[in-house]
């Protein structure tokens, strides 16, 4: 029975009456509520898919009746079901079943994985993968000779960690046409040797003239992929995420997955960005937003690139990069920027652009502030994504302009990359301000957490560790880098929680444990706020909910199942 409208019914016969009651309640816990009205409680109550009562577990039990199922946690922790707020998840999936060389160091062990790959895998017509650090290349780039010792027979093409970077065996760069007397393309180079030969390294849009003659995933595959990302997903604690860049290509196969009820993670979608965008554009953008508006699936947002990255110096700065390299190119004007800012502005379209320099971080705040002048707009909580490296007083202008951080935990990870190639290419002032996480939440911001996957992996546990020891898992470098950005794990669990479903206007539906939002939690194996922090790296996600539906349990946490949901 529809809990709301039996109470609607009883209201109507008989004047006010106490609620019935809760369908289930879930008490002697921890629970963490991202609610700064009650920050902690013991115990709470859903019905119908939502959280109807949050408290003390006496208070809580005494609302149980005959059918209501009592759900002892024995002392576990809950929070709200965690957020990603930037990452890209058709991407991820399908590098579930590529060569993924993320976290390798070193470039006999990123050959070692390819040649494994390519042997498991003799009848696939290219290799591919990605995750590659510029840390583990001598001179920080890869070249296609490395690649042809363990390839040479078919063309290989993997993308660097970040995908601002690819890189390509000699085969694919032939089948590509890729010669001496090839032009960069726009906003992409084809990297060189001093012969003027390419190398196989190629930045930024140039991946796309090899990438482009790889064979694509079918719809299948594509299906499959979605599938075994939701799972995934699901068993990291996420309940929501937000995509940060959606190919419409990819609708039909998210339509099916929720048509079947297999979408257990609640998605909110960036569309692309253009500089002029023509009439059929933005009204094909509106009645997708119409169309899809959620709880589920929803767009709404628009997302842009405004520069690279900082390891290949492609992310715009205010001054040179250190060792030489110019300071990064923007991929729009300011004029470009501008326009189109206020064009989504003005339609109520919320607008997320990629900002990594703080030139670039600089040229996107000055948009917003110009699009809510222009228009005469406010409340738009436009972003600007990783925010990596930006001056203080950028760092300022957040809160008064209502612009949200989007930042993501483990681009902080201190490994060989990020101290090497990354921090070198900064020079040590503007690295001491990178992804400075506690700045930002001193200046008021709000910052919400994302992982940017498949970039780096969206398990969130290891973002929260990363985010308040700013240590590798092996407790490198002792103490953390750049350690006056650590922030505590509470704080790290909000960006993760309540922030992000305030970064897609979902406050109102879910991000708190808290009466009248979805039953969408988490339940841990133990408190990660409390102990040591090295703890939360083998903390355990025992159960995620989704609307009240289990979408992951541990096979060994052994708490009754919650009962289905209402509808
Ligand atoms: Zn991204």
């Amino acid at each position: 029975m529809n809990a709301l409208l039996f109470a609607a019914a009883l209201l109507l016969a008989q004047g006010p009456v106490p609620a019935p009651p809760p369908e289930a309640i879930l008490h002697n816990a921890r629970v963490f509520t991202a609610d700064p009205g009650r920050p902690w409680a013991e115990a709470f109550a859903v019905a119908d898919g939502r959280i109807v009562a949050v408290g003390a577990s006496r208070d809580l039990l005494a609302l149980a009746g005959p059918r209501t199922r009592v759900v002892d946690l024995g002392g576990a922790f809950v929070s709200p079901g965690f957020g990603d707020s930037h990452l890209h998840f058709m991407s991820g999936s399908l590098t579930l079943n590529a060569v993924t060389l993320d976290g390798l160091t070193d470039l006999k062990e990123i050959q070692a994985r390819i040649a494994a790959f390519a042997r498991a895998n003799p009848g696939a017509s290219w290799v591919t993968g990605r995750g590659w650090n510029y840390g583990a290349f001598p001179g920080n780039l890869p070249h296609r000779l490395w690649l042809d010792e363990v390839v040479p027979d078919r063309p290989a093409f993997m993308q660097g960690y970040d995908g601002h970077t690819g890189w390509a065996n000699t085969k694919a760069l032939e089948l590509a046409g890729i010669t001496r007397d090839t032009k960069d393309p726009a906003n992409g180079v084809i990297v060189r040797d001093a012969r003027g030969e390419a190398t196989g390294a190629l930045k930024e849009a140039a991946q796309g003239l090899v990438r482009r003659l790889a064979p694509k995933p079918t719809d299948e595959d594509k299906y499959a992929a979605l599938k075994a990302g939701l799972d995934l997903a699901a068993s990291y604690g996420l309940t929501f995420a937000h995509n940060a860049g959606f190919d419409l290509a990819d609708l039909p196969i998210y339509e099916r997955v929720m048509k079947e009820g297999g979408l257990k993670v609640r998605f909110y979608n960036a569309l692309p960005f253009r500089a002029d965008p023509d009439a059929a554009t933005i009204a094909r953008y509106k009645e997708l937003r119409a169309k899809h508006a959620g709880p589920l699936f929803r767009f709404g947002a628009i997302k842009a690139l405004d520069d690279g990255v900082v390891e290949s110096k492609t992310a715009w700065m205010l001054e040179p990069y250190a060792g030489g390299g110019g300071t990064g190119i923007p991929n729009y004007s300011i004029e470009e920027l501008n326009r189109g800012v206020a064009a989504f502005d003005r339609e109520g379209f919320q607008i997320f652009i990629h900002a990594i320099g703080d030139r670039a971080i600089r040229a996107t705040l000055d948009a917003y502030e110009n699009a809510a002048r222009v228009n005469g707009t406010s409340g738009r909580r436009h972003r600007v994504e990783h925010v990596e490296a930006p001056q203080s007083a950028e760092i300022a202008r957040f809160k008064p302009l209502g612009v949200i951080a989007s930042t993501q935990a483990l681009f902080a990870n201190p490994d060989e990359n990020t101290l090497g190639a990354y921090a070198g290419a900064l020079g040590p002032e503007r690295a001491s301000r990178a992804m400075a996480f506690k700045a930002i939440d001193e200046a008021g911001a709000v910052q919400a957490f994302g992982s940017d996957w498949p970039v780096f992996s969206m398990e969130v546990l290891r973002g929260i560790y990363c985010a308040v020891t700013r240590e590798t898992p092996e407790g490198t470098p002792a103490g953390g880098w750049q350690p006056q950005s650590r922030i505590s794990a509470e704080a790290a669990l909000r960006h993760f929680t309540a922030d992000g479903a305030w970064a897609g206007f979902n406050e109102n539906d879910f991000g708190k444990i808290a009466p009248g939002l979805f039953a969408d939690f988490v339940v841990l194996s133990r408190d990660i706020t409390r102990g040591a922090p090295k703890d939360i790296l083998t903390t355990r996600v025992l159960l995620t909910v989704v609307g009240g539906r289990e979408t992951y349990r541990a096979r060994d946490f052994t708490a009754p199942a919650l009962p289905a949901a209402g509808k």
